[in-house]
């Protein structure tokens, strides 16, 4: 039998649309669960963006990919699950009913929301919790993030209280390798806190 930890805490990130953070969404929560506890990256994206990334930079945390999963997933505390981009209803079906929480980031365009909603259709039927992360947020006057929580309440979708600003500072990070929080940016400490507030709505949801 497999000795996995029972505190162990799995939160998935997947994404209906590529380019909306779902990467660097997993990326930002390891790096904080790691502050708290032991934390595993699992990449299963195909692109391997976490694992480039942690090949590029200094990363607080181990990544491992999906092959490697399960030797390693017993001595950490959170997993982390970054999963492939555009999943069919099947595998989405498969990747939900093995966590304890899906994240699900979306840009507040109209594409990757309609995906979203579209495909969120698909998860009623199952057991996971789930909940939507609005990524990439334009600045004021601009109010498309404004109108994406709008319409995701509209729906009475579960979604996130705080949302991921639109920041190059995130990709300044990607580029080093690195978490956001380390980068010698004005923005650091900004954007930073936006995935603290996220990981702590999730901390209160699941009782830790
Ligand atoms: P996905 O995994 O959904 O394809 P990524 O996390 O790889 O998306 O992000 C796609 C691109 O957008 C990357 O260049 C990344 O640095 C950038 N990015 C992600 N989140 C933000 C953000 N909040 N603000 C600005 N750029 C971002």
């Amino acid at each position: 039998m497999l000795n996995i930890n029972p505190r162990i805490m799995i939160i998935t990130v997947a994404s209906f649309k590529g380019g909306v953070g779902k990467s660097t969404t997993a990326f930002h929560l390891a790096t904080y669960f790691q502050e708290l506890a032991p934390t595993l990256l699992v990449d299963g994206d195909a692109n391997r963006s976490a694992l480039d990334w942690g090949a590029r930079g200094d990363i607080p945390f181990k990544v491992v990919d999906e092959k490697q999963a399960v030797k390693h997933a017993r001595k950490y505390e959170h997993i982390i699950i970054d999963t492939p981009a555009r999943p069919d209803e099947d595998e989405l079906k498969t990747i939900a009913e093995g966590c304890d929480l899906l994240v699900l980031p979306t840009s507040p365009d109209a594409l990757a929301l309609g995906a979203t909603l579209k495909m969120v259709d698909a998860l009623h039927d199952l057991d996971t919790s789930y909940r939507i992360l609005l990524t990439i947020v334009p600045p004021k006057p601009n109010k498309a993030g404004i109108e994406a929580r709008t319409a995701i309440q509209n729906v009475e979708l579960p979604i996130f209280r705080g949302s991921i600003r639109r920041l190059a500072v995130f990709q300044k990070a990607a580029l080093e390798g690195v978490p956001v929080n380390t980068v010698k940016d004005s923005y650091s400490a900004i954007a930073w806190q936006c995935y603290v507030d996220v990981a702590k709505e999730i901390q209160d949801d699941q009782g830790e």
